[in-house]
């Protein structure tokens, strides 16, 4: 078991965790899974996809960033979607001013908003809305709800707000259901556990959770098999690494359990090809809340694009837990 860390660090790490994931897998995205294993991605690269220089991350941690400043002062849904809406039409919190990787459903929402619509009414509710956009920036509220809550996944009112932040730009049960999961394997590896366990009793309550509601049934059998003994028995084969969120999180979970380093767990998400920035982003969040650093991992963090600010705007977020949390 890693060694117990404060919320205002496992903030920080969970956060590097995701931007140095999305940052190696930015100049591979959409590469093949057969290409990668001819040239496997060992570290930092440039140009690529892109063609942006090393340590360029995208749209995974623009919105975690922003997710992350909004939530310093406080749960409010509208700060957040416009700091979203900063970020798509301003360029806002981007590594070089400018916004190059959005998806479908989030430029949806974020357009619906700019209308002078709701935030909580933006998110797209259509089955095929579910691509990987609420899962892959849901990590800072892992925070503030356990500054709020301590171990959450006891508390309906957490999953409500889970539910609502997916929402702004994903409002599918799918995506509201896989953000439960992973929002709960999360607060159990804060808790100090295992990842093993970690995942397992996070996929069964996110699951539960989503079970009390009647016409979700069918949206939460697809996420069976989320056992980490049945996702250890998985081939590579097995494990798709696209862009629809449930596989994301199958594969995030995957590369976390047959790995035991953050920078080998990275690696490993980013080789599975396609969609390689979001799910190292996806792995690197929780692998970062569970990890130290290793050595590897940092020399990549040094090359992260705007890494002062980062640091800076991780540091405000840290400290605006601990102080909720009476620390
Ligand atoms: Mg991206």
């Amino acid at each position: 078991m890693a060694s117990y860390k404060k919320l205002g660090k496992m903030a920080e790490d969970g956060i590097w965790g995701l931007v140095v994931g999305d940052a190696l897998g930015v100049p591979v995205e959409f590469f093949s899974r057969e290409s990668l294993k001819t040239d496997p991605v060992l570290g930092m690269r440039s140009h690529g996809t892109y063609n942006q220089p090393a340590g360029t991350w995208s749209d995974d941690s623009s919105m975690v960033l922003c997710g992350a400043e909004g939530l310093t002062e406080g749960l409010d849904y509208e700060k957040v979607m416009g700091l979203f809406a900063r970020w798509y039409n301003e360029g806002y919190m981007t590594p070089h001013g400018e916004t190059f990787d959005i998806g479908g459903a989030t430029r949806r929402a974020i357009e619906k908003y700019s209308l002078g619509f709701p935030a909580l009414e933006c998110g797209g509710r259509e089955e095929n809305d579910n691509g990987n956009g609420s899962l892959m920036r849901i990590l800072p509220l892992c925070f503030y709800l356990r500054s709020c809550f301590g171990e959450y996944t006891g508390y309906q009112t957490a999953f409500d707000i889970i539910g609502r932040f997916s929402s702004l730009t994903h409002a599918h049960p799918i995506s509201i259901i896989a953000c439960s999961v992973y929002c709960s394997a999360a607060s159990f590896l804060m808790e100090g556990h295992d990842i093993a366990s970690a995942i397992d009793m996070g996929s069964e309550k996110g699951l539960a959770a989503c079970h009390s509601k009647k016409e979700w049934h069918k949206w939460a059998d697809l996420f069976d098999g989320l056992s980490s003994k049945e996702l250890k028995l998985q081939t590579l084969h097995g494990i798709k690494s696209d862009g629809y969120v449930l596989n994301t999180l199958k594969a995030a979970f995957w590369c976390l359990l047959t790995t035991e380093s953050l920078s080998q767990c990275l690696l490993k998400a980013v080789n599975l090809g396609s969609d390689t920035d979001t799910v190292a982003a996806v792995a690197g969040g929780l692998a970062g809340i569970y990890y130290e650093p290793d050595e590897v991992f940092d020399s990549w963090k040094q090359m992260v694009a705007k890494k002062d600010m980062i640091e800076a705007l991780c540091r405000r977020f840290a400290r605006s837990l601990e102080e909720r949390q009476g620390v």
